[in-house]
């Protein structure tokens, strides 16, 4: 992923809402000489604000967790992330994996993108759940980065949720602050939105902007009953916890109904 000056993507269809601290952002404003209101697109634009969604998995099984949530201003070491990509906020959720992880559809879908992108992204693939498929009111965007090798999956092919689609890596993080060996993990990022319509975007073609989709936490995959996205940031305390479907290792989905389920399986205790 790229800085929004950099990138048509981040900058046009992300539309991210900015974070910053208001100093920060005066202090750019002014060396930008663009008036403040510049920085702000609109009302929840240019900001990735948490959304008050926890996960828990159920105690009898073991999950690979969150080791850095949607809109941490973190790295999953507790180092801060540059304020310049995102506002330091982190676009998506992290997994801390060992290379090699098969990585799971988080729903039923359809690849749509796949290939190499650059630093910080790393081997990619794109997936495209209509509402039918995750059960949620809205169409889904799930991007899975840092891939060990290219997808298999053509664009167009179906998947179902739970299949094994890609392998886990350490792609587009060597260098910079993770150093030459990289960061092994899953970087998963969500978008949501009214349409199933998109465009293939970006430098590398690695960027999918999807028509009035918005960037938002992967966990709102695993909420029940939500209506519309504007719900999420309003949820009563109780509803927050998200228990998301899990896929075994033996390929076995619980409950066995589960629309949405965990993209990496997770083992008995
Ligand atoms: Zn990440």
């Amino acid at each position: 992923m790229n800085t929004p000056a950099s990138h048509p993507f981040c900058a046009v269809a992300v539309r991210q809402r900015l974070t910053f601290p208001k100093r920060a952002a005066f202090l750019l404003a002014a060396l930008l000489a663009l008036p403040a209101t510049a920085q702000r697109a609109g009302p929840r634009e240019g900001t990735i604000d948490a959304s008050g969604l926890a996960v828990a998995f159920d105690e009898n099984h073991a999950c690979p967790p969150i080791a850095s949530p949607f809109a941490s201003p973190t790295r999953y070491d507790n180092s801060r992330r540059p304020i310049d990509r995102f506002g330091g906020r982190h676009g998506g959720i992290d997994l801390s994996l060992k290379e090699g992880t098969p990585l799971l559809a988080v729903a039923d879908g359809e690849a749509i993108a796949g290939g190499e992108g650059g630093l910080m992204e790393g081997i990619y693939l794109w997936l495209r759940h209509a509402p039918q498929d995750s059960g949620l009111p809205f169409w889904t965007f799930t991007k899975y980065q840092h891939l060990s090798a290219p997808p298999d999956l053509k664009p167009g092919t179906r998947v179902k949720a739970g299949q094994p689609v890609g392998l886990s890596g350490a792609t587009g993080t060597a260098g910079k602050h993770y150093g030459t060996a990289g960061y092994p993990h899953l970087h998963l990022t969500t978008f949501y939105g009214p349409s199933g319509e998109y465009e293939i975007k970006g430098l590398s073609g690695s960027m999918v902007s999807a028509r009035g989709a918005q960037l938002d936490d992967p966990l709102i995959l695993y909420l029940k009953d939500i209506r519309e996205l504007s719900e999420v940031r309003a949820l009563p305390e109780a509803r927050r916890t998200v228990r998301p479907g899990i896929v075994l290792d033996s390929g076995e989905i619980i409950p066995p109904n589960g629309r949405t389920v965990w993209p990496v399986a997770c083992r008995h205790k």
